[in-house]
């Protein structure tokens, strides 16, 4: 038997809501076209198979944040939904759909590859566990005195764990292949208002760091983020170190090296007193990236929040399902956040139906 996208984990319309649906052919926009959106896309295609899907988005594909990512699955404890219990569901449903991925012919052009990775501190033993995922990863557990000699000198503390990691470099032209080719429609422009759009029956938004203006969400601010892109063919795994210290490896032999956080910074320059510390601190935590090629250097401004915000609104008579805000772990919780955002926008389709028979 074929299990559903997310491992069995999705609560689903029932058959008969669905078929009415899909006889209707609702008319639906998805604004954003970065992993959320694209993640949204793949799972309302999925669920409404006859539903008219309009993307309208500014930026595609490398010129989105999402593209700037390393794309590790690693939550940190600035991830949060309205609860514990909701942002531990969001968390293990993504888990079960990059899972899914991993074990499919698509994985390689999906860009989703497993990862094994060490966290080291000098200083703290707790930063180096990781409480939101050890239940769900196969391997999560203290390396041991030879482990901590893999890196440079000097650090006291680390684990070892296995995950995954999604390129978005490919992540997002597969969401985007497959969508144009099920039919879907793509428009590139700008939106200012909900009220400037042509009528459609529901609207996601998944404008990340836009839905500041979009929403006038005073909550949602930016964690500025810089990173390294370098060709390290020979880098298997994943290093992390303090003070943002990550060393991450990538499809085609291209790793990413982080980083920085910077809280409500809009600058998107790449800054050079920035990229001097990353590699500083790259090179203490693993000396064989001395030197090492770069490739590139990308800035992105990661759309905090607290809660991440997925829930709808009516604006002017308009049904619209938010789901944006998920700051540095929006690659990896893309999935489980965009299952519950078109939950709830069938759900509202589902009721304007029902209200019509
Ligand atoms: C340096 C760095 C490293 C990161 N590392 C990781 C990691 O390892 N793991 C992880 O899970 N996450 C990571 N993240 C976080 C991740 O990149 C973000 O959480 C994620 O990309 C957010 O996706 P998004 O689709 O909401 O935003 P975006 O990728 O910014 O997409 C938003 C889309 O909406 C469009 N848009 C915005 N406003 C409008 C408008 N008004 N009209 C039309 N279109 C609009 C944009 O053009 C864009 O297409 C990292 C981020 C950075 C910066």
């Amino acid at each position: 038997m074929r299990r559903n996208l997310t491992g069995g984990h999705t609560p689903r319309v029932s058959r008969s809501s669905r078929q009415i649906m899909d006889r209707n052919s609702p008319k639906i926009a998805v604004l954003g076209a970065g992993v959320i959106g694209l993640t949204v896309v793949k799972i309302l295609q999925e669920e409404l198979r006859h539903a008219d899907v309009t993307v309208i988005s500014e930026k595609f594909k490398e010129d989105t944040v999402s593209n700037v990512a390393a794309g590790i699955f690693r939550p940190g404890l600035s991830f949060r939904g309205p609860s514990y219990e909701v942002t531990k569901r969001w968390i293990d449903k993504s888990w079960y759909f990059w899972q899914d991925i991993l074990k499919s012919r698509d994985a390689d052009e999906a860009g989703v590859i497993p990862v094994s990775s060490y966290i080291f501190s000098k200083e703290n033993y707790h930063v180096t566990r990781n409480r939101l995922i050890e239940d769900i990863v196969p391997i999560y557990r203290a390396v041991d005195k030879d482990e901590l000699k893999l890196v440079s000198e000097g650090w006291k503390y680390g684990s070892y764990f296995t995950t995954v990691k999604t390129g978005c470099d490919r992540y997002l032209p597969w969401i985007q292949r497959t969508f144009e080719s099920k039919g879907g429609k793509i428009i590139n422009r700008n939106v200012d208002s909900f009220t400037s759009l042509p009528k459609y029956d529901l609207v996601f938004n998944c404008t990340g760091m836009g839905a500041k203006y979009l929403c006038k969400d005073d909550d949602l601010v930016p964690i500025r983020g810089q990173v390294f892109k370098v060709k390290a063919p020979w880098l298997k795994t994943a290093f992390y170190g303090d003070y943002d210290a990550y060393i991450i490896p990538g499809q085609d032999g291209i790793a990413t090296l982080g980083g920085v956080r910077q809280y409500d910074s809009y600058n998107t320059q790449v800054c050079r007193h920035d990229a001097a510390a990353i590699m500083e601190r790259c090179v203490d935590l693993l000396p064989a990236l001395k030197n090492v090629e770069i490739v590139g250097q990308r800035v992105g401004l990661r759309p905090h929040r607290v809660p991440v915000r997925v829930e709808s609104e009516m604006i002017d008579k308009l049904k619209v399902v938010h789901c944006y805000g998920h700051g540095g772990y929006g690659v990896m919780c893309a999935p489980g956040t965009a299952i519950d955002a078109v939950q709830i926008g069938l759900d509202l389709l589902r009721s304007s139906v029902r209200s019509k028979i």
